[in-house]
C-alpha cells in the first residue's frame, strides 16, 4: 500500500533528509587515506544523535543473519551496498566508498547515499561515479505526475547500460515515509509505462547501484556486504524525493558534499 504524504509530512521528511545531507557532508570532511570505516561510522552516529535523530540502519534486521551493527553502510570498491563498517577496513588512496545514511527524525525517515573518492581515483572509476550520479538525476527527471515508476526505472537503466555498465538487480529503491522502506519498489531497471502511477505526495528513494562489470553479486560472510562477483567497482547514489506540484522535489542534497569535494581538488 502506497501512503501519499501531506504537505506537513513532506516538510517533516525534508528535515530528516536535511540531516542525512549534513551527516554525509560531515563525513566528506573526514574521508581520506588512513581513516577506517568504523571511525566514519562513529562520527556519523554522534552527529545524528547530537541532532536529535536516530540512525535508522543501526540494528536493522537481516533475514540471513544478525542485525546491522553500524549506523551507516560503508561499501568500498567492489562492495555494492550494505558494507559493514569495521576497524580493520582502512581506506586507501584510490578507493571509492559508498556511504549510505538513514535518519529517523520526528517520526519520519531520510535516506541518501553518495559514493566518495579517497585520494586519487582511477579515471575509469571516476567515470562510473559520474554516470551513476547522472543516472540518478535522469530518474528524478522522469518522476513526474503522468508517468509511472517504470519510466524512472527505464531512465536509470538506459543511461547506465548505454555507457557499458550493468544494473545490480537484487536491490531496489523504495517508497519512504514513517517507514524507511514502504511501497512502491523502485527498481533501477524496467519498462516505460509500467508500474504504479506517480502522484503528488508520493515519496520515494531512487538509488541506482551500478557495476562497472557484471551485475552479479555475492554476499560476504558477514551476511550483509554485497560485492560484485568479478571484483570490479560499483557505485551507489541515492536521493529521497517527494512529488510536489507535479514534479520531483529533492529532499536530500549533495550540494555541501560537492562543495567540499571541489575545494579539496
Ligand atoms: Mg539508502
Ligand atoms: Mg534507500
Amino acid at each position: 500500500m502506497i501512503f501519499l504524504k501531506t504537505e506537513e509530512e513532506i516538510e517533516l521528511m525534508r528535515a530528516a533528509n536535511r540531516l542525512v545531507a549534513q551527516t554525509l557532508a560531515e563525513l566528506a570532511r573526514h574521508i581520506r587515506p588512513g581513516v577506517t570505516t568504523a571511525q566514519l561510522d562513529a562520527i556519523a552516529e554522534d552527529f545524528i544523535r547530537d541532532n536529535g535523530a536516530v540512525p535508522t540502519f543501526k540494528g536493522f534486521p537481516n533475514p540471513y543473519g544478525g542485525p546491522f551493527p553500524g549506523s551507516i553502510c560503508t561499501s568500498v570498491n567492489d562492495e555494492v551496498v550494505h558494507g559493514v563498517p569495521t576497524a580493520e577496513r582502512v581506506l586507501q588512496d584510490g578507493d571509492i566508498v559508498s556511504i549510505d545514511c538513514g535518519t529517523l527524525l520526528n517520526g519520519y525517515n531520510g535516506d541518501s547515499c553518495y559514493t566518495f573518492q579517497v585520494g586519487t581515483v582511477a579515471p575509469a572509476t571516476r567515470e562510473l561515479l559520474r554516470i551513476t550520479k547522472e543516472a540518478l538525476y535522469r530518474g528524478i527527471e522522469a518522476a513526474v505526475v503522468g508517468h509511472r515508476i517504470g519510466d524512472v526505472s527505464y531512465a536509470v537503466q538506459t543511461h547506465c547500460e548505454s555507457a557499458g555498465y550493468s544494473v545490480v538487480r537484487e536491490f531496489v529503491g523504495h517508497g519512504i515515509g514513517r517507514q524507511m522502506h514502504e511501497d512502491p519498489q523502485v527498481p533501477n531497471y524496467g519498462r516505460r509505462g509500467n508500474g504504479p502511477q506517480i502522484k503528488n505526495g508520493l515519496c520515494i528513494a531512487i538509488e541506482p547501484m551500478i557495476a562497472m562489470g557484471v551485475k552479479d553479486i555475492y554476499l560476504k560472510s558477514d551476511k550483509w556486504t554485497a560485492c560484485t562477483q568479478d571484483g570490479k567497482p560499483a557505485a551507489h547514489f541515492e536521493h529521497t524525493i517527494a512529488i510536489h506540484h507535479g514534479k520531483a522535489d529533492i529532499l536530500s542534497s549533495f550540494d555541501e558534499i560537492e562543495q567540499i569535494e571541489a575545494s579539496a581538488r
